[in-house]
C-alpha cells in the first residue's frame, strides 16, 4: 500500500507569487499540515510548551535569515489562508521538535557510491511520523532566469530532498548535539535546515558551492546535508552550534545516518542517548557494500530492504504505541544527478507501511 505521490509545477516565478500559488492549490493539504505538527510538538514535548510562541520565534528567525524565503512563506499562507507564523512553523518543525524534545527520534539512512565513469547513486530513506504519511508532494520551481529545482517536501515546507538544473543533489539526515541543547534554552530559532536545502537547490552549481553555502548557516537543529552532483563529487556536512564537520567518500561510498561521524561533530553526539539504530543501520549498509560499490538504485533499495526489531533501514511503527508517535519509512527517493531527476515511492525499501516488528523490551 501507500499515497500516491502528487506532483506540482509552479507556473508563476516570483518568490510570493509562487506561493501564493501554491497555498491556493494545496490549502486543505497545507493546513493538515500545520495542524498534525501543532499535535506532533506538543505530543513530543518534555514539559508544557507553547507552540505559538515557538512558531512566532521561527516566523521572526525566517525572516531576518532568508528573506526570499520568507517572501514565499507569506504567498503561502495567503494562498491558503492561514498566517505566515503557522506556515513558519512547518518550514521550521526540526528546529521547534528539537526545542519540545532535544532527543526525539532519529530518523534517515542515506547512501552515495561513486562509481567510476558512471552516474553516481544517491538514495534515502525518509523516516518520519506516520501521521504525515499523505503529506507530501513532489514540487518542481522553475526560475526566471532558467533554473530549475525539484524537491520532494511537506506540504507548506519550501524544501526537503532535491535535485537542481545543474546537476547538485541534497539529501537531510538528522543529527543530536548537546551544543542544540544551548541554543535552544535561549529560545533561539536558527535557520531552519529545510531552508538551508533550498537555498543550496535554489544556488548551487556544486558540491563545494553547496557545502559554502550550508557551512554560513547559523542553525539550531543539528542536520546533516548531504551532497552529490554530477562531475562524481560527494560531501556530507555535519551542522552544529560549533561546526561544520565535513564527511567525505571512503574509497567511493559514503553511509550515513543519524550520529556524527566528523572529529569535529563526534564529541557532542547524542545519538547514543536515544538508541542503537543509527549504529546499526550505518553498519548494515557499509556491511552491504564492503566488497562491491553499488552501481544502481535498486542494488541500494534492495540493501535497505533490511528489518530489525531495534530499527532496520526499512522502517515500520510499533503499533502498541500512541499512533501520533507511530514512526516509518515514509518515502524512498532516488536521485539521478545527470538526469536532474528524483525518482520516489511512497512507503519504505521493502514497499510496505505496516510490518509486524516486536517492540524491544
Ligand atoms: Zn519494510
Amino acid at each position: 500500500m501507500g499515497t500516491v505521490t502528487i506532483t506540482f509545477t509552479s507556473s508563476v516565478l516570483s518568490p510570493h507569487a509562487r506561493g501564493v500559488e501554491l497555498g491556493k492549490r494545496f490549502g486543505d493539504e497545507v493546513a493538515a499540515t500545520v495542524a498534525s505538527y501543532r499535535r506532533l510538538f506538543e505530543t513530543v514535548a518534555l514539559g508544557p510548551f507553547d507552540v505559538d510562541l515557538w512558531s512566532d520565534r521561527a516566523w521572526t528567525s525566517i525572516q531576518r535569515v532568508a528573506p526570499q524565503n520568507a517572501e514565499e512563506i507569506a504567498g503561502i499562507a495567503e494562498g491558503a489562508g492561514l498566517s505566515a507564523e503557522q506556515v513558519a512553523s512547518v518550514n521550521a518543525r526540526t528546529e521547534i521538535v528539537v526545542a519540545a524534545n532535544p532527543t526525539g527520534r532519529t530518523e534517515c539512512s542515506t547512501v552515495v557510491s561513486l562509481p567510476p565513469g558512471r552516474t553516481p547513486v544517491a538514495v534515502q530513506t525518509w523516516d518520519w511520523y506516520d501521521a504525515m504519511s499523505d503529506g507530501w508532494l513532489c514540487w518542481v520551481i522553475p526560475h526566471p532566469d532558467g533554473r530549475v529545482v525539484r524537491t520532494v517536501t511537506e506540504f507548506g515546507m519550501l524544501a526537503k530532498i532535491g535535485v537542481n538544473d545543474r546537476g547538485v543533489g541534497v539529501m537531510l539526515n538528522m543529527l543530536h548535539h548537546r551544543d542544540n541543547a544551548a541554543a535552544v534554552a535561549t529560545g533561539e530559532v536558527g535557520h531552519p535546515v529545510h531552508l538551508i536545502s533550498r537555498s543550496v537547490l535554489d544556488d548551487a552549481a556544486s558540491t563545494s558551492q553547496a557545502v559554502e553555502i550550508a557551512s554560513g548557516a547559523r542553525t539550531s537543529a543539528a542536520t546533516a546535508l548531504t551532497f552529490v552532483d554530477d562531475r562524481g563529487d560527494a560531501v556530507s556536512v555535519e551542522l552544529f552550534p560549533n561546526g561544520p564537520g565535513l564527511v567525505r567518500a571512503t574509497d567511493r561510498l559514503l553511509v550515513r545516518t543519524n550520529h556524527f561521524v566528523s572529529d569535529e561533530g563526534r564529541d557532542g553526539c547524542l545519538a547514543s542517548t536515544i538508541g542503537v539504530s543509527t549504529e546499526l543501520r550505518r553498519d548494515h549498509l557499509l556491511d552491504a557494500f564492503a566488497g562491491h560499490r553499488p552501481t544502481s538504485a535498486e542494488e541500494v533499495v534492495a540493501a535497505m530492504t533490511h528489518h530489525l526489531p531495534d530499527g532496520g533501514v526499512c522502517r515500520h511503527p510499533f503499533t502498541g504505541t500512541d499512533p501520533v508517535l507511530w514512526h516509518r519509512t515514509l518515502a524512498t527517493v532516488a536521485i539521478d544527478v545527470r538526469a536532474r531527476a528524483l525518482h520516489v515511492r511512497p512507503d519504505g525499501p521493502c514497499g510496505h507501511r505496516m510490518l509486524t516488528v516486536e517492540q524491544p523490551a
